[in-house]
């Protein structure tokens, strides 16, 4: 195994907006400071809790519990409806803060993002930027800083509330040893239960143990869960704001004159483009075909949505209508399909959504784990499978 090494070149900071819907309600409305206050859908329509203020924490209400239940641990908390545009707006304010320090920004969630910078200034910068967001947003964030992610994450947990906290490689044994393996990503109450059945609580528990026998008991994770438990992580800092486009395209293994085919072919490319969107949060206003013909003349068409998607099954139905207007005169030699005018799009339960909706993001989000455990080909497979059963010409085509 190669060993990695820390990297001393660079300070990794996570900022995390504390309690932040909650916080910003808090702000913007002086009679919520300094009491139980929920954000989250109502109890009668089965509503969650968005976030809560630390006042109503310290009754065990917590994100994500049923607002049923939180309303039962604190009868006297202030329930308020989340105004998620609202939010995006505050984020976008505190992101414009940030940018001012450095344009190496990944933005992992509405309140939460990792910042780069050379070695040796994260304290500092962390220090202004906490700053700059009492001052002129009035809300509290608190920032981890370390030279990698895993590290700034775990120091940011423990500077929690509204705070600063450097956990630095040096201070691995006596810092992040002590602490109980669930502070590691990747370590959920299966892989916790798992672990403690072998006398593994700690992450120096985890840190002892030879990362071969990890392995043998959680697969491969457990080789990256050694690794996290020295303080290691080589996982990048990726800025999400250079993705102009998305395409994904595929030269056929010899021309094509069915378009059945091509179509088929067509609905993987868009799932392919899908995931990638979801994958960054984005979604696109933008969808183009590109088709090359077999004497190689190759046109681009597009088609301007009214509202930006990552649908596997708008993107689908866009570039097949084009197929259909523009794609005559067979044979063809290859397909694209591109996503473009890009806009950030941030995961967001709360907002009411349609049945249908509903039940084509699950079969998306089924589809894009199933896509992380094993890797595209299991999913190719299933569909190669089906179309042979179906329309029997499996014989029609490979795309590897
Ligand atoms: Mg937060």
């Amino acid at each position: 195994m190669k060993e990695q090494k820390f990297n001393y070149e660079s300070n990794i900071l996570l900022c995390d907006l504390d309690a932040f819907f909650a916080s910003v309600e808090q702000r913007d409305h002086p009679e919520y400071r300094g009491k139980p206050l929920i954000v989250g859908g109502s109890a009668e329509a089965r509503g969650v809790v968005a976030t809560c203020s630390y006042e109503a924490r310290e009754y065990g209400v917590r994100s994500a519990m049923p607002m049923k239940r939180a309303i039962k641990l604190c009868p006297q908390a202030i329930v308020v409806p989340p105004n998620i545009s609202y939010y995006q707006k505050v984020s976008a304010q505190v992101r414009e803060i940030m940018e001012r320090f450095t344009p190496d920004i990944e933005v992992v969630s509405i309140d939460e993002a990792y910042l780069l910078f050379p070695a040796g200034e994260g304290l500092e910068k962390a220090a202004k930027i906490r700053q700059a967001v009492a001052e002129e947003l009035q809300l509290p964030i608190s920032i981890g800083v370390s030279s990698n992610k895993l590290l700034a994450k775990i120091a940011c947990e423990r500077a929690k509330p509204n705070n600063l906290k450097a956990l630095w490689p040096e201070d691995i044994e006596e810092e992040l040893w002590p602490l109980p393996v669930s502070v590691l990503p990747g370590v959920g109450p299966a892989t916790k239960k798992k672990l403690q059945q072998r006398g593994i609580n700690t992450v120096g528990d985890l840190a002892a143990t030879p990362p071969d026998s990890l392995a043998k008991l959680l697969g491969k994770i457990g080789f990256s869960l050694h690794q996290f438990a020295l303080g290691m992580d080589d996982r990048q800092i990726t800025p999400k704001r250079q993705i102009k486009s998305i395409s994904e395209e595929t030269t056929f293994p010899y021309d094509l004159t069915d378009r059945e085919t091509v179509m088929a072919v067509l609905m993987e490319l868009a799932e392919d483009v899908g995931y990638r969107l979801r994958r960054e949060s984005l979604r696109a206003k933008t969808i183009s075909l590109k088709l090359r013909f077999s004497d190689f003349r190759t046109i681009t068409r597009d088609v301007t949505l009214a509202e930006a998607t990552n649908s596997d099954k708008v993107i689908y139905q866009k570039a097949s209508q084009l197929f259909k207007r523009y794609g005559n005169s067979p044979p063809w030699r290859l397909v694209g399909i591109r996503a473009s005018a890009l806009e950030e799009h941030k995961q967001l339960t709360l907002l009411p959504r349609s049945l249908e909706q509903e039940r084509e993001s699950t079969v998306a989000r089924v589809q894009d784990s199933l896509r992380d455990k094993y890797g595209f080909e299991v999913l190719y497979r299933a569909k190669r499978l089906h179309a042979k059963i179906k329309e029997n010409r499996s014989h029609h085509l490979q795309i590897d």
